[in-house]
């Protein structure tokens, strides 16, 4: 394929990269970044005001980036409102009409040729999230290529791809006495992926509703000529060939986060791009706990859950007898009543067993030799993390992706179990003792080749490490 871009006048490779400003997206974006800094391309990277305040208030972001003096950051309101919560699900609308409005002008000022041509170093490429579809037309607009970056996996972006398609064959939307039986319109998943497991916008009443039109939009415009994936060919391989019949340039990169510590020479620290205080409390806790001990629970940046289901977590790790640390968010808990008790309050008399966070260094925790299993909200990172240390986990899926990918961890590549729809406390207790007791050895052994794996291809020669020179190649192609 020539991807050499007649329409460029030959100039320095400039990536312009944009994030959907969200934790999950920006921490693989940003170490993206961070790697095509070492290849020597300038980067510039948008970042939200909201975001680029946190950033700067929790990580050491800005001090590390300074070291590249052809990476520079453009931040611009995310256009929601200060107060706004930017947690839980239901909000992606609203958030992308408000960068829409804000981040545009700056897209058209870059990339139109008109402007171009008065910037030193024009932008040669966009590498943007799949989802921000305006920036996309900009950049077509200006026959700028365009490399879509998505953070999930690529079991789940070929669920979403196959939507349509399930929606026209009657599949979607279905009955809750359905939930059981298996999807036939997903290719290379129907011996596994029940409609339970499909992405959550398919669970609606009615296919006609805002959110699912949407996605459904989404995926029959979708013709990506370039994209960039945190996966592995080992991990994904099949579902990856599939995809390719419809985008055929796809870069598998990851994990990102071990490739750049590899890149750097890194072996203990991590890279923080997090978005919160990390409480390094916990990691003097886990040191006093002997090996393979605790559980790890964390639901991510977005996930919420009522504080109901935060009492019967709570009962299950209590009765389960091992113990936990745990990440509640400050903005995490949802649910009215005022009376039920506070996360702190409820390991009033279990402090032994239990650490409360608010947030955790997570790639340092999962690679604690205290670490036994991780209970996840399966968003990718985490899981493509918990891949890397090692550690077998327990999937409680909240939302998008996440059903996915917690059917792939138990069924595809066995390296864990899946807690879907459930969290009553006799649930949590019997599934945080198979995790940590009864099925261990069973979910261990894959998980040991898995992760091992995972670290070949991020290490010289390895299919990772092989796409990001790839990648690098490609970028400095288009701009000539
Ligand atoms: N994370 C973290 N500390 C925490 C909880 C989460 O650093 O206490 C990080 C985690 O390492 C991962 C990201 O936040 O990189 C969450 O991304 P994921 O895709 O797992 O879920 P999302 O937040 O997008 O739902």
């Amino acid at each position: 394929m020539d991807i050499h871009n007649p329409k460029m006048s030959s100039s320095s490779p400039h990536v312009l990269m944009f994030p959907l400003p969200a934790q999950g997206d920006l921490s693989p974006m940003l170490k993206l970044a961070e790697i095509l800094c070492l290849a020597n391309l300038k980067v510039t990277f948008i970042n939200s005001t909201h975001n680029h305040q946190c950033l700067t208030r929790h990580s050491d972001i800005e001090t590390r980036f300074s070291r590249y003096p052809e990476f520079e950051f453009k931040v611009i309101p995310d256009g929601l409102p200060d107060d706004h919560p930017r947690t839980g699900g239901g909000w992606l609308l609203e958030l992308l009409q408000g960068l829409k409005s804000n981040v545009e002008p700056f897209l058209r000022e870059r990339l139109l040729p008109e402007s171009r041509s008065t910037h030193k170093s024009p932008v040669t490429c966009l590498i943007a999230d799949a989802l921000l579809r305006f920036a996309f037309d900009v950049a077509n607009e200006a026959e700028v290529p365009v490399i879509e970056f998505r953070a999930m996996g690529a079991c789940a972006i070929w669920a979403f791809f196959c939507i349509p398609k399930l929606i026209e064959a009657g599949e979607v939307p279905f009955k809750d006495e359905e939930m059981d039986e298996l999807v036939h319109n997903v290719p290379g998943m129907t011996t596994f992926l029940r409609r339970r497991d499909l992405p959550s916008i398919c669970r609606v009443k009615d296919a006609s509703i805002p959110d699912i039109q949407f996605a459904v939009k989404i995926q029959k415009t979708w013709k990506a000529q370039y994209l960039i994936l945190n996966t592995f060919e080992d991990l994904e391989g099949p579902i990856l060939s599939l995809i390719q019949e419809h985008c055929p340039r796809i870069y598998t990169v990851g994990p990102l986060h071990a490739y750049l510590k590899y890149r750097l020479g890194l072996t203990e620290t991590t890279l923080s791009t997090s978005l919160w205080e990390e409480d390094r409390s916990c990691i003097s806790w886990l040191d006093q706990k002997p090996d393979k001990s605790v559980v790890y629970v964390s639901f991510g940046s977005l996930a919420s859950i009522t504080k109901d289901q935060l009492v019967e977590f709570w009962a299950g790790l209590v009765q389960s007898k091992k113990y936990f640390l745990w990440v509640v968010r400050p903005n995490m808990i949802v649910g009215s009543d005022p009376n039920s008790p506070t996360p702190n309050e409820l390991l009033e008399g279990t402090k032994e067993r239990g650490l409360v966070v608010g947030w955790a260094p997570q790639e340092e925790v999962l690679s604690h030799q205290a670490i036994g299993g991780f209970l996840t909200h399966s968003g990718w990172n985490s899981i493509i993390e918990s891949i890397v240390a090692g550690v077998p986990m327990l999937c409680w899926p909240a939302f998008a992706d996440q059903q996915v990918n917690s059917r792939c961890v138990s069924e595809v590549w066995r390296i864990g179990l899946d807690m879907k729809d459930k969290c009553d406390r006799t649930t949590v207790e019997k599934m945080v003792r198979d995790l940590m007791d009864a099925k261990r050895e069973e979910l261990e052994r894959p998980m040991a080749k898995l992760s091992n794996l995972a670290k070949k291809s991020i290490t010289e020669g390895g299919s990772s490490y092989c796409n990001i020179d790839r990648l690098v190649e490609d970028i400095k192609l288009m701009s000539t």
